[in-house]
């Protein structure tokens, strides 16, 4: 047994305060971290209780995009009014994830947290797992890897980010508030997670102790012309095979701008950059998207 400590801060400075060494974690809703702890994979000696610091609100932004705060849980944002009306695409990401349980306690910072459910990952009785002990290798290369990467995989890693939110707050480009023992910081999230490359075990760009606190919404006209989609193995309640995020700033009928964000597929939302380009410019009327 792993002796284990537990704090509940009121406030983000004594949060990020407590937070300093690596075997310190910040606890949201604690629907994946708990599994993970009770499982062996994650080995926390200290928990910081973040769900009393005030991050639980939805507001207008300055620039009339929309904040939203880490600690609001999944259900709360995917049935908030601002979200349905401006962020359709957000909202349906929401709700294709997870059970209703699940999404009752899960908050929006921790879904960005959330780490694969790479089999070999998930269940300590495999020895080879680079993410989980570095330098050991990836039992799924030869493997059961049917719902693993098959875009910016390495030879250390093919696993995948499981998030449906995190495909659309790409597709949307959201930015990530941080605020960590060094100050404050924004981290867009098509730059928050990362691919495995030769250090699998980092999912994301933070830095230990550093904490979300929420994330932004711009307000363009993509916000409204756009779509989720999700392919999986049963209709609810599974990971994604893969998902499509589309987001389409148009004129009229005409595509301006486009973002086009897979999901299932790689370590990372993937952004379809050729993919979104080609869409510029074409009237939705005429274009061939078998082309694009
Ligand atoms: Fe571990 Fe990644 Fe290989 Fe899965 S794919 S076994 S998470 S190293």
């Amino acid at each position: 047994m792993i002796p284990l400590t537990y704090s509940r801060p009121s406030d983000i400075r004594a949060a990020v305060a407590a937070g300093g060494d690596e075997n310190t974690y910040f606890i949201g809703g604690g629907t994946n971290l708990i599994d993970l702890m009770k499982a062996g994979v994650e080995k926390p000696t200290r928990l910081v209780d973040v769900n009393h610091l005030g991050l639980d609100k939805i507001e207008a932004a300055k620039d009339g995009g929309l904040r939203i705060g880490a600690g609001v849980r999944n259900t709360d944002a995917a049935n908030h009014p601002a979200v349905r009306k401006d962020y359709p695409l957000l909202s349906q990401a929401f709700l294709a994830g997870a059970s209703a349980q699940l999404r009752n306690m899960a908050t929006v910072g921790g879904n960005l947290l959330q780490r694969t459910r790479c089999d070999y990952f998930v269940d300590t009785g495999f020895d080879h797992c680079n993410k989980r002990k570095p330098g050991s290798g990836c039992a799924a290369l030869k493997g059961w890897n049917r719902t693993h990467a098959i875009l910016g995989a390495s030879e250390h890693c093919v696993a995948v980010n499981p998030s449906d939110m995190n495909v659309a707050l790409v597709a949307l480009d959201a930015v990530i508030n941080v605020q960590g023992p060094n100050g404050d910081r924004q981290i867009h999230a098509s730059d928050f997670h990362r691919l495995p490359g030769d250090h699998p075990e980092i999912d994301t760009t933070l830095k230990h102790g550093e904490l979300i606190t929420s994330v932004d919404l711009p307000k363009t006209s993509a916000t409204q012309n756009a779509c989720y989609l999700k392919l999986r193995e049963r209709n609810s309640y599974a990971f994604a095979l893969v998902s499509v995020a589309v987001a389409l700033n148009l004129s009229g009928r005409t595509v301006q701008s486009g973002r086009i964000v897979i999901g299932g597929v790689a370590h990372k939302p993937w952004f379809a950059e050729d993919a979104s380009n080609a869409l510029n410019g074409k009237s939705l009327e005429n274009v061939d998207f078998a082309d694009v």
